[in-house]
Protein backbone atom coordinates (compact mmCIF):
# COMPACT_ATOMS: atom_id res chain seq x y z
CA UNK A 1 0.00 0.00 0.00
CA UNK A 2 0.93 3.07 -1.04
CA UNK A 3 1.26 6.02 2.15
CA UNK A 4 -1.34 9.10 1.42
CA UNK A 5 1.61 11.50 0.81
CA UNK A 6 2.92 9.54 -1.60
CA UNK A 7 0.11 8.81 -3.32
CA UNK A 8 -1.16 12.32 -3.44
CA UNK A 9 2.47 13.31 -4.71
CA UNK A 10 2.07 11.00 -7.25
CA UNK A 11 -1.77 12.27 -8.43
CA UNK A 12 -0.34 15.62 -8.52
CA UNK A 13 2.55 14.36 -10.66
CA UNK A 14 0.06 13.14 -13.03
CA UNK A 15 -1.63 16.23 -13.10
CA UNK A 16 1.41 18.39 -13.86
CA UNK A 17 2.78 15.81 -16.25
CA UNK A 18 -0.67 16.20 -18.32
CA UNK A 19 -0.50 20.18 -17.64
CA UNK A 20 3.00 20.22 -19.46
CA UNK A 21 1.44 17.87 -21.89
CA UNK A 22 -1.38 20.36 -22.53
CA UNK A 23 0.67 23.29 -22.62
CA UNK A 24 3.12 21.72 -25.57
CA UNK A 25 0.13 20.59 -27.32
CA UNK A 26 -0.73 24.37 -27.16
CA UNK A 27 2.54 26.13 -28.58
CA UNK A 28 2.15 23.31 -31.50
CA UNK A 29 -1.23 24.15 -31.95
CA UNK A 30 -0.30 27.89 -31.74
CA UNK A 31 2.52 27.52 -34.11
CA UNK A 32 0.39 25.81 -36.79
CA UNK A 33 -1.35 28.54 -39.30
CA UNK A 34 -4.27 29.39 -37.31
CA UNK A 35 -6.14 31.17 -40.52
CA UNK A 36 -7.41 29.83 -43.90
CA UNK A 37 -5.51 30.83 -46.78
CA UNK A 38 -9.11 32.46 -48.21
CA UNK A 39 -7.66 35.10 -45.89
CA UNK A 40 -3.98 36.07 -46.81
CA UNK A 41 -3.72 39.24 -48.54
CA UNK A 42 -7.61 40.88 -47.74
CA UNK A 43 -6.73 41.90 -43.92
CA UNK A 44 -6.31 45.46 -44.79
CA UNK A 45 -9.52 47.85 -45.21
CA UNK A 46 -9.11 50.93 -46.47
CA UNK A 47 -13.12 51.76 -44.28
CA UNK A 48 -11.45 50.68 -40.83
CA UNK A 49 -8.12 52.40 -41.16
CA UNK A 50 -9.33 56.15 -42.31
CA UNK A 51 -12.28 55.48 -40.71
CA UNK A 52 -10.66 55.42 -37.18
CA UNK A 53 -8.09 58.03 -38.64
CA UNK A 54 -10.46 60.57 -38.86
CA UNK A 55 -11.87 60.02 -35.45
CA UNK A 56 -9.12 59.62 -33.80
CA UNK A 57 -8.13 63.33 -35.23
CA UNK A 58 -11.78 64.59 -35.12
CA UNK A 59 -11.60 65.95 -38.35
CA UNK A 60 -14.15 67.31 -40.55
CA UNK A 61 -15.29 64.01 -42.46
CA UNK A 62 -15.38 64.08 -46.24
CA UNK A 63 -13.92 60.92 -46.03
CA UNK A 64 -16.75 57.41 -45.46
CA UNK A 65 -19.49 57.86 -47.48
CA UNK A 66 -22.44 58.29 -45.84
CA UNK A 67 -24.27 61.01 -45.14
CA UNK A 68 -24.31 63.53 -42.19
CA UNK A 69 -28.15 64.51 -42.31
CA UNK A 70 -31.11 62.68 -41.08
CA UNK A 71 -33.21 60.63 -44.23
CA UNK A 72 -36.65 61.69 -44.98
CA UNK A 73 -39.13 62.15 -42.61
CA UNK A 74 -41.60 59.69 -43.90
CA UNK A 75 -39.13 56.93 -44.19
CA UNK A 76 -37.76 57.80 -40.11
CA UNK A 77 -41.98 57.93 -39.47
CA UNK A 78 -42.10 54.55 -41.02
CA UNK A 79 -39.03 52.94 -38.90
CA UNK A 80 -40.84 54.49 -35.43
CA UNK A 81 -44.58 52.74 -37.02
CA UNK A 82 -42.84 49.78 -37.49
CA UNK A 83 -40.85 49.07 -34.28
CA UNK A 84 -44.24 49.74 -32.40
CA UNK A 85 -46.23 47.63 -34.43
CA UNK A 86 -46.52 45.56 -32.67
CA UNK A 87 -44.42 41.01 -31.31
CA UNK A 88 -44.47 40.34 -35.61
CA UNK A 89 -41.89 43.34 -36.01
CA UNK A 90 -39.71 41.80 -33.21
CA UNK A 91 -39.41 38.81 -34.13
CA UNK A 92 -38.24 36.71 -37.31
CA UNK A 93 -39.63 36.85 -40.42
CA UNK A 94 -39.48 34.92 -44.26
CA UNK A 95 -35.89 34.50 -44.34
CA UNK A 96 -35.41 35.66 -48.26
CA UNK A 97 -37.12 38.86 -47.40
CA UNK A 98 -40.04 40.21 -45.25
CA UNK A 99 -42.95 39.78 -47.37
CA UNK A 100 -43.99 43.38 -47.45
CA UNK A 101 -40.83 44.30 -48.73
CA UNK A 102 -39.97 41.93 -51.34
CA UNK A 103 -43.84 42.73 -52.86
CA UNK A 104 -42.83 45.99 -53.37
CA UNK A 105 -39.68 45.23 -54.72
CA UNK A 106 -40.23 43.18 -57.28
CA UNK A 107 -43.24 45.47 -57.91
CA UNK A 108 -40.91 48.64 -57.89
CA UNK A 109 -38.38 47.36 -60.62
CA UNK A 110 -40.55 45.32 -62.25
CA UNK A 111 -41.52 48.54 -63.97
CA UNK A 112 -38.16 50.10 -64.20
CA UNK A 113 -36.52 46.21 -65.53
CA UNK A 114 -39.42 45.98 -67.76
CA UNK A 115 -39.46 42.40 -66.99
CA UNK A 116 -42.56 40.82 -64.37
CA UNK A 117 -40.18 39.98 -61.29
CA UNK A 118 -41.33 37.42 -59.18
CA UNK A 119 -41.68 38.86 -55.38
CA UNK A 120 -41.18 34.83 -53.66
CA UNK A 121 -38.89 34.03 -56.20
CA UNK A 122 -36.47 36.78 -58.06
CA UNK A 123 -35.43 39.18 -54.70
CA UNK A 124 -33.27 38.45 -51.95
CA UNK A 125 -33.08 40.96 -48.82
CA UNK A 126 -29.36 40.97 -47.11
CA UNK A 127 -27.85 43.29 -44.60
CA UNK A 128 -27.19 45.68 -47.31
CA UNK A 129 -25.39 45.55 -50.08
CA UNK A 130 -22.29 44.17 -49.15
CA UNK A 131 -24.01 41.06 -47.83
CA UNK A 132 -26.11 40.55 -51.31
CA UNK A 133 -22.21 40.69 -52.78
CA UNK A 134 -20.97 38.44 -50.28
CA UNK A 135 -23.58 36.03 -51.42
CA UNK A 136 -23.28 36.61 -55.02
CA UNK A 137 -19.82 35.61 -55.06
CA UNK A 138 -20.04 32.58 -52.84
CA UNK A 139 -22.68 31.23 -54.69
CA UNK A 140 -21.59 31.75 -57.99
CA UNK A 141 -17.75 31.33 -58.04
CA UNK A 142 -15.93 28.16 -57.69
CA UNK A 143 -12.06 27.72 -57.51
CA UNK A 144 -10.09 28.35 -60.20
CA UNK A 145 -13.14 30.79 -61.86
CA UNK A 146 -11.76 34.11 -63.04
CA UNK A 147 -14.09 37.49 -62.42
CA UNK A 148 -13.64 40.43 -64.48
CA UNK A 149 -13.89 43.57 -62.79
CA UNK A 150 -13.72 47.29 -63.88
CA UNK A 151 -11.43 49.35 -61.82
CA UNK A 152 -11.70 51.61 -59.89
CA UNK A 153 -14.12 49.32 -58.26
CA UNK A 154 -16.04 49.45 -54.69
CA UNK A 155 -13.03 47.23 -52.77
CA UNK A 156 -14.55 45.06 -51.14
CA UNK A 157 -15.21 43.02 -54.86
CA UNK A 158 -11.99 41.67 -55.01
CA UNK A 159 -11.66 40.22 -51.66
CA UNK A 160 -14.80 38.60 -51.85
CA UNK A 161 -13.98 36.78 -55.41
CA UNK A 162 -11.19 35.72 -53.32
CA UNK A 163 -12.23 34.14 -50.41
CA UNK A 164 -14.82 32.18 -52.81
CA UNK A 165 -11.99 31.00 -54.19
CA UNK A 166 -12.16 32.86 -57.72
CA UNK A 167 -9.54 35.18 -59.17
CA UNK A 168 -10.25 38.89 -59.95
CA UNK A 169 -8.91 39.70 -63.60
CA UNK A 170 -8.87 43.99 -63.71
CA UNK A 171 -9.64 46.11 -66.41
CA UNK A 172 -9.17 49.81 -66.23
CA UNK A 173 -11.66 52.58 -67.09
CA UNK A 174 -9.10 55.49 -68.75
CA UNK A 175 -9.13 58.80 -68.77
CA UNK A 176 -9.58 59.32 -72.07
CA UNK A 177 -7.04 61.97 -73.85
CA UNK A 178 -4.99 61.99 -70.75
CA UNK A 179 -5.79 62.73 -67.13
CA UNK A 180 -5.63 66.44 -67.78
CA UNK A 181 -8.32 66.08 -70.13
CA UNK A 182 -11.06 64.28 -68.44
CA UNK A 183 -12.53 66.32 -66.45
CA UNK A 184 -16.03 64.80 -66.16
CA UNK A 185 -16.39 60.87 -64.79
CA UNK A 186 -18.03 60.43 -68.35
CA UNK A 187 -13.97 61.38 -69.56
CA UNK A 188 -13.60 58.08 -68.18
CA UNK A 189 -13.84 55.09 -70.71
CA UNK A 190 -14.04 51.53 -71.48
CA UNK A 191 -12.09 50.27 -73.89
CA UNK A 192 -14.40 47.14 -75.88
CA UNK A 193 -11.18 45.80 -77.28
CA UNK A 194 -9.38 45.47 -73.58
CA UNK A 195 -12.42 44.38 -72.02
CA UNK A 196 -13.08 41.78 -74.44
CA UNK A 197 -9.50 40.46 -73.95
CA UNK A 198 -10.17 39.80 -70.69
CA UNK A 199 -12.47 37.07 -71.33
CA UNK A 200 -10.99 33.13 -71.18
CA UNK A 201 -12.93 29.90 -70.43
CA UNK A 202 -12.72 30.39 -66.66
CA UNK A 203 -14.28 33.50 -66.80
CA UNK A 204 -17.84 32.95 -64.51
CA UNK A 205 -19.05 36.63 -64.16
CA UNK A 206 -18.22 40.56 -64.95
CA UNK A 207 -19.32 43.03 -62.08
CA UNK A 208 -20.26 46.68 -62.79
CA UNK A 209 -20.96 49.47 -60.60
CA UNK A 210 -23.10 52.29 -62.07
CA UNK A 211 -23.13 55.18 -60.62
CA UNK A 212 -19.78 54.25 -59.66
CA UNK A 213 -17.82 54.66 -56.91
CA UNK A 214 -15.32 56.42 -56.81
CA UNK A 215 -15.58 57.91 -59.98
CA UNK A 216 -18.86 59.04 -60.63
CA UNK A 217 -19.21 57.45 -63.95
CA UNK A 218 -22.47 56.95 -65.08
CA UNK A 219 -22.52 54.08 -67.80
CA UNK A 220 -24.64 54.99 -71.32
CA UNK A 221 -26.91 52.54 -72.87
CA UNK A 222 -23.94 51.92 -75.90
CA UNK A 223 -21.53 50.91 -73.05
CA UNK A 224 -23.44 48.79 -71.20
CA UNK A 225 -25.04 47.01 -74.70
CA UNK A 226 -20.70 46.61 -74.88
CA UNK A 227 -20.88 44.82 -71.78
CA UNK A 228 -23.66 42.88 -72.40
CA UNK A 229 -22.92 41.67 -75.92
CA UNK A 230 -19.63 40.09 -74.20
CA UNK A 231 -21.76 38.56 -71.34
CA UNK A 232 -23.82 36.99 -74.06
CA UNK A 233 -21.11 35.65 -76.25
CA UNK A 234 -19.31 34.55 -73.57
CA UNK A 235 -22.43 33.22 -71.58
CA UNK A 236 -21.09 34.75 -68.07
CA UNK A 237 -23.17 36.41 -65.52
CA UNK A 238 -22.84 40.27 -64.92
CA UNK A 239 -23.30 41.62 -61.29
CA UNK A 240 -24.41 44.86 -61.22
CA UNK A 241 -24.13 47.17 -58.62
CA UNK A 242 -26.24 49.93 -58.55
CA UNK A 243 -26.26 51.64 -55.13
CA UNK A 244 -26.35 54.85 -56.45
CA UNK A 245 -29.45 54.63 -58.81
CA UNK A 246 -31.25 57.29 -58.08
CA UNK A 247 -28.51 59.52 -57.61
CA UNK A 248 -27.30 61.04 -61.13
CA UNK A 249 -26.93 64.49 -63.02
CA UNK A 250 -27.50 67.17 -65.27
CA UNK A 251 -29.85 64.95 -66.37
CA UNK A 252 -28.25 61.84 -67.23
CA UNK A 253 -30.60 58.74 -66.90
CA UNK A 254 -29.28 55.78 -65.08
CA UNK A 255 -29.77 52.38 -66.99
CA UNK A 256 -30.02 48.85 -65.96
CA UNK A 257 -28.31 46.41 -67.79
CA UNK A 258 -30.98 43.86 -66.35
CA UNK A 259 -33.43 45.51 -68.68
CA UNK A 260 -31.51 45.03 -71.73
CA UNK A 261 -32.63 42.25 -74.20
CA UNK A 262 -31.00 39.01 -73.50
CA UNK A 263 -29.30 40.48 -69.76
CA UNK A 264 -32.46 39.82 -67.32
CA UNK A 265 -31.70 36.03 -67.53
CA UNK A 266 -27.86 36.56 -66.52
CA UNK A 267 -27.84 39.68 -64.60
CA UNK A 268 -27.96 39.65 -60.74
CA UNK A 269 -28.92 44.06 -59.69
CA UNK A 270 -27.63 44.97 -56.14
CA UNK A 271 -29.17 47.88 -54.84
CA UNK A 272 -29.14 49.36 -51.29
CA UNK A 273 -31.72 51.27 -48.87
CA UNK A 274 -28.79 52.45 -47.36
CA UNK A 275 -27.91 54.99 -50.45
CA UNK A 276 -31.97 55.22 -51.57
CA UNK A 277 -33.16 56.62 -48.33
CA UNK A 278 -30.07 58.01 -47.07
CA UNK A 279 -29.95 55.47 -44.23
CA UNK A 280 -26.71 53.41 -44.69
CA UNK A 281 -27.02 52.41 -40.98
CA UNK A 282 -29.84 50.32 -41.35
CA UNK A 283 -28.31 48.06 -43.37
CA UNK A 284 -30.83 46.64 -45.45
CA UNK A 285 -29.89 45.61 -49.07
CA UNK A 286 -31.01 43.71 -51.72
CA UNK A 287 -30.22 41.10 -54.85
CA UNK A 288 -32.86 41.13 -57.79
CA UNK A 289 -32.39 37.87 -60.70
CA UNK A 290 -33.96 35.50 -62.43
CA UNK A 291 -34.90 32.73 -59.78
CA UNK A 292 -32.80 29.92 -61.25
CA UNK A 293 -29.59 32.23 -60.51
CA UNK A 294 -31.03 33.60 -57.28
CA UNK A 295 -31.84 30.21 -55.49
CA UNK A 296 -27.93 29.88 -55.29
CA UNK A 297 -27.70 33.00 -53.56
CA UNK A 298 -30.97 32.39 -51.20
CA UNK A 299 -28.82 28.54 -49.99
CA UNK A 300 -25.68 31.25 -48.90
CA UNK A 301 -27.75 33.59 -47.34
CA UNK A 302 -29.86 31.00 -45.24
CA UNK A 303 -27.12 29.24 -43.88
CA UNK A 304 -25.14 32.33 -42.69
CA UNK A 305 -27.30 35.57 -42.24
CA UNK A 306 -30.65 33.61 -42.40
CA UNK A 307 -32.30 37.03 -42.42
CA UNK A 308 -32.19 40.43 -42.02
CA UNK A 309 -33.88 43.09 -39.15
CA UNK A 310 -37.60 42.70 -39.76
CA UNK A 311 -38.64 46.32 -38.51
CA UNK A 312 -36.63 47.88 -40.86
CA UNK A 313 -37.18 45.74 -43.49
CA UNK A 314 -40.90 46.97 -42.65
CA UNK A 315 -39.83 50.23 -42.85
CA UNK A 316 -38.23 50.55 -46.42
CA UNK A 317 -41.23 48.59 -47.91
CA UNK A 318 -43.04 51.45 -46.87
CA UNK A 319 -40.32 53.91 -47.72
CA UNK A 320 -40.83 52.22 -51.30
CA UNK A 321 -44.59 51.97 -51.07
CA UNK A 322 -44.41 55.78 -50.71
CA UNK A 323 -42.34 56.31 -54.00
CA UNK A 324 -43.40 54.12 -56.01
CA UNK A 325 -47.05 55.71 -55.21
CA UNK A 326 -45.14 59.25 -56.70
CA UNK A 327 -42.46 58.27 -58.51
CA UNK A 328 -41.63 60.56 -61.56
CA UNK A 329 -43.16 63.82 -59.42
CA UNK A 330 -40.90 66.24 -58.13
CA UNK A 331 -41.88 65.40 -54.67
CA UNK A 332 -40.19 61.75 -54.91
CA UNK A 333 -37.57 61.68 -52.71
CA UNK A 334 -35.92 59.95 -55.80
CA UNK A 335 -35.71 63.30 -57.52
CA UNK A 336 -34.88 65.50 -54.79
CA UNK A 337 -31.79 64.67 -53.28
CA UNK A 338 -30.19 64.18 -56.22
CA UNK A 339 -31.09 67.74 -57.04
CA UNK A 340 -29.86 68.82 -53.76
CA UNK A 341 -27.02 67.18 -53.93
CA UNK A 342 -26.11 67.83 -57.48
CA UNK A 343 -25.16 71.98 -56.03
CA UNK A 344 -23.23 70.55 -52.86
CA UNK A 345 -21.36 68.90 -56.29
CA UNK A 346 -21.02 72.34 -57.43
CA UNK A 347 -20.36 73.41 -54.70
CA UNK A 348 -17.31 71.39 -53.84
CA UNK A 349 -15.84 71.57 -57.63
CA UNK A 350 -15.48 74.88 -57.50
CA UNK A 351 -14.12 75.49 -53.97
CA UNK A 352 -11.00 72.28 -54.87
CA UNK A 353 -10.73 74.15 -58.41
CA UNK A 354 -9.78 77.08 -56.32
CA UNK A 355 -6.92 75.34 -54.33
CA UNK A 356 -5.13 73.71 -57.12
CA UNK A 357 -6.93 70.60 -56.86
CA UNK A 358 -8.66 69.59 -60.09
CA UNK A 359 -11.92 68.03 -59.33
CA UNK A 360 -13.12 65.12 -62.01
CA UNK A 361 -16.94 66.01 -62.23
CA UNK A 362 -19.33 63.11 -60.84
CA UNK A 363 -22.33 62.66 -63.51
CA UNK A 364 -23.48 60.67 -60.59
CA UNK A 365 -22.81 59.18 -57.00
CA UNK A 366 -22.20 61.05 -53.91
CA UNK A 367 -18.35 61.16 -54.25
CA UNK A 368 -15.66 63.44 -56.47
CA UNK A 369 -12.55 62.46 -57.47
CA UNK A 370 -9.41 65.28 -57.72
CA UNK A 371 -6.40 65.02 -59.22
CA UNK A 372 -3.32 66.15 -56.73
CA UNK A 373 -0.49 66.19 -59.01
CA UNK A 374 -0.54 69.76 -58.61
CA UNK A 375 0.10 70.23 -55.43
CA UNK A 376 2.70 70.06 -52.81
CA UNK A 377 2.70 69.23 -49.12
CA UNK A 378 5.60 68.37 -46.82
CA UNK A 379 4.81 65.30 -44.39
CA UNK A 380 7.58 64.24 -42.01
CA UNK A 381 5.34 60.95 -41.12
CA UNK A 382 8.19 58.24 -41.08
CA UNK A 383 5.25 55.52 -40.22
CA UNK A 384 3.91 55.58 -44.11
CA UNK A 385 6.91 56.61 -45.76
CA UNK A 386 6.63 53.76 -47.68
CA UNK A 387 2.98 53.99 -48.88
CA UNK A 388 1.44 55.35 -52.00
CA UNK A 389 1.58 59.26 -52.67
CA UNK A 390 -1.94 59.45 -52.32
CA UNK A 391 -2.28 57.33 -48.52
CA UNK A 392 0.73 59.91 -47.49
CA UNK A 393 -1.71 62.87 -48.90
CA UNK A 394 -4.83 61.69 -47.82
CA UNK A 395 -2.46 61.29 -43.94
CA UNK A 396 -1.44 64.46 -44.17
CA UNK A 397 -4.26 66.37 -45.01
CA UNK A 398 -6.34 64.32 -41.91
CA UNK A 399 -3.07 65.14 -39.63
CA UNK A 400 -2.47 68.24 -40.66
CA UNK A 401 -4.95 69.99 -42.07
CA UNK A 402 -8.53 68.59 -40.34
CA UNK A 403 -9.85 67.34 -43.38
CA UNK A 404 -10.90 63.05 -44.21
CA UNK A 405 -10.86 62.32 -48.13
CA UNK A 406 -10.45 58.62 -49.41
CA UNK A 407 -7.42 57.60 -51.06
CA UNK A 408 -8.45 56.72 -55.01
CA UNK A 409 -5.43 54.10 -55.50
CA UNK A 410 -7.25 51.84 -52.73
CA UNK A 411 -9.92 51.73 -55.71
CA UNK A 412 -7.43 49.68 -57.86
CA UNK A 413 -5.48 46.70 -58.06
CA UNK A 414 -1.29 46.44 -57.27
CA UNK A 415 -1.41 46.07 -61.51
CA UNK A 416 -3.02 49.12 -61.82
CA UNK A 417 -2.64 51.12 -58.76
CA UNK A 418 0.71 52.70 -59.63
CA UNK A 419 -1.33 55.06 -62.19
CA UNK A 420 -3.55 56.01 -60.07
CA UNK A 421 -1.86 56.80 -56.94
CA UNK A 422 -2.91 61.52 -57.81
CA UNK A 423 -6.09 61.32 -57.19
CA UNK A 424 -8.32 61.61 -53.70
CA UNK A 425 -12.38 61.11 -52.96
CA UNK A 426 -14.48 63.60 -51.55
CA UNK A 427 -18.04 62.64 -50.15
CA UNK A 428 -20.29 65.71 -50.56
CA UNK A 429 -23.45 64.08 -49.07
CA UNK A 430 -22.97 66.26 -45.97
CA UNK A 431 -24.30 69.01 -44.74
CA UNK A 432 -23.88 72.36 -46.20
CA UNK A 433 -22.56 73.65 -42.30
CA UNK A 434 -19.85 70.67 -43.37
CA UNK A 435 -19.32 71.54 -46.82
CA UNK A 436 -18.34 75.30 -45.78
CA UNK A 437 -15.92 73.62 -42.39
CA UNK A 438 -14.18 71.37 -45.03
CA UNK A 439 -14.05 74.73 -47.87
CA UNK A 440 -12.40 76.74 -45.10
CA UNK A 441 -9.77 74.37 -44.24
CA UNK A 442 -8.88 74.26 -48.06
CA UNK A 443 -8.71 78.13 -48.82
CA UNK A 444 -7.32 78.39 -45.73
CA UNK A 445 -4.30 76.04 -46.99
CA UNK A 446 -4.77 77.54 -50.21
CA UNK A 447 -3.26 80.82 -49.30
CA UNK A 448 -0.80 79.02 -46.85
CA UNK A 449 0.93 77.84 -50.15
N1 LIG B 1 -21.50 48.90 -53.37
C1 LIG B 1 -20.97 50.13 -53.47
C2 LIG B 1 -20.50 50.62 -54.79
C3 LIG B 1 -20.83 50.92 -52.33
O1 LIG B 1 -20.28 52.13 -52.43
C4 LIG B 1 -21.24 50.40 -51.09
C5 LIG B 1 -20.97 51.20 -49.85
N2 LIG B 1 -21.98 51.81 -49.42
C6 LIG B 1 -21.84 49.14 -51.05
C7 LIG B 1 -21.93 48.41 -52.21
C8 LIG B 1 -22.34 48.56 -49.76
O2 LIG B 1 -23.62 49.08 -49.45
P1 LIG B 1 -24.35 48.82 -48.07
O3 LIG B 1 -23.98 49.91 -47.14
O4 LIG B 1 -25.81 48.83 -48.41
O5 LIG B 1 -23.90 47.48 -47.58
N1 LIG C 1 -19.47 52.59 -49.35
C1 LIG C 1 -18.95 53.58 -48.49
C2 LIG C 1 -17.89 54.39 -49.21
O1 LIG C 1 -17.50 54.08 -50.32
C3 LIG C 1 -18.37 53.08 -47.19
C4 LIG C 1 -18.21 51.61 -46.99
C5 LIG C 1 -17.65 51.29 -45.66
O2 LIG C 1 -17.49 52.14 -44.81
N2 LIG C 1 -17.34 50.06 -45.46
O3 LIG C 1 -17.44 55.34 -48.66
Amino acid sequence: MLMVSTRVALIYRGASERLIHKTLINKIMMARRIHSRRLDGVEKNIWVEFTQLAADYKVVNLGQGFPDFLPPKFIQDAFCKAVSGGCPMHQYTRAFGHPSLVAILAKFFSRIVGHEIHPMEDVLVTVGAYQALFCTFQALVDEGDEVIIIEPSFDCYQPMVKMAGGKAVFVPLRPSGGSSKALSSGDWVLSAEELASKFSPKTKAVVINTPNNPTGKVYKAEELQMIADLCVEHDVVCISDEVYEWLTYDGREHVKIASLPGMWERTITIGSAGKTFSATGWKVGWAIGSKDIMKHLKTVHQNSVYHCATAAQEAVAEGFQVEYDRFGSPESYFKELPKRLQIKRDKLALCLESVGLQPIKPEGGYFMIADISAVKFDFNDTSSQDEPHDFRFVKWLIKEKGLATIPVSAFYSLEHSKDFENYVRFCFTKEDSTLDAAEEILKKWGKEK
